[in-house]
């Protein structure tokens, strides 16, 4: 929205500035991914500032900035204290209301999800497996029927099948725009986060592969087992 066109908070009251606040981040209330709720609260409520102080136009666009670096796997240590002053100044520091609720909101993203930002930001881990830098899709080779309509849908050509063959994405050309889970009926594409399950290498045909967890498949593939 370009600045000329923007609402001047200043001349809003209150209470119309705290319901459009919490509109926005409403709509963010079944996000489980805190990190993922910094992004998209800032993201909008950057846009819908008027721009008037150089904190609230900055602030914001810092935390979205920072929000998404960590999303990205790019998340640094001190992240979390850049966030949290920054969320302060806001409050301390606007001009007016605008500004400070959304200090206040996302002050109270970081508390409340604290844990989440340091696994994001120290293991690069999503655990709700919601910032894509931090799952991949796959197809669970037992419910898929080889239809071949996550094949058709997919932009970037990274699925591998066709008729009756189950079929497998290449999780290097995959981008996790989540049409192929859309259109699958059978909810046989799925996300997994650190552990990938065993699957087929290629197609191969539908109802024929088997996990073979005597051999290491299952949730346990890939991982290097104990020994007594
Ligand atoms: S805090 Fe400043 S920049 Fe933000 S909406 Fe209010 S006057 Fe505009
Ligand atoms: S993953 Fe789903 S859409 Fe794709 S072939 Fe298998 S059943 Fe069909
Ligand atoms: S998530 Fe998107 S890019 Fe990835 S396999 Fe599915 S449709 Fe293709």
């Amino acid at each position: 929205m370009a600045l000329m066109q923007r609402k001047l908070w200043k001349q809003a009251s209150l209470e119309e500035i705290k319901d459009f606040i919490i509109e926005e981040y409403k709509k963010q209330s079944e996000n489980p991914c805190p990190v993922d709720k910094m992004r998209v609260f800032t993201d909008s409520t950057r846009r819908t500032s008027c721009g008037e102080c150089v904190i609230c136009r900055e602030g914001i666009l810092q935390l979205n900035l920072v929000a998404e670096a960590i999303s990205q796997g790019k998340g640094r240590d001190g992240d979390i204290e850049v966030l949290t002053e920054i969320s302060e100044d806001l409050i301390i520091g606007s001009c007016c209301s605008y500004g400070k609720e959304v200090g206040k909101i996302t002050k109270e993203i970081i508390e409340e999800g604290i844990e989440e930002f340091e696994k994001h930001i120290k293991r690069k881990r999503c655990d709700a497996l919601v910032c894509k830098k931090f799952f991949s899709y796959y197809v669970a080779p037992e419910k898929c029927n080889g239809c071949n309509k996550c094949k058709e849908e997919c932009p970037q050509k990274a699925i591998g099948g066709d008729k009756d063959l189950i079929h497998i994405i290449d999780s290097s050309v995959c981008d996790r725009c989540g049409k192929c889970t859309i259109i699958c009926k059978k909810a046989a594409i799925q996300k997994a986060g650190t552990v990938v399950p065993k699957l087929p290498q290629e197609p191969v045909p539908v109802g024929t592969f088997k996990a073979e967890p005597q051999n290491g498949g299952g949730l346990m593939a890939g991982r290097r087992r104990r020994r007594s």
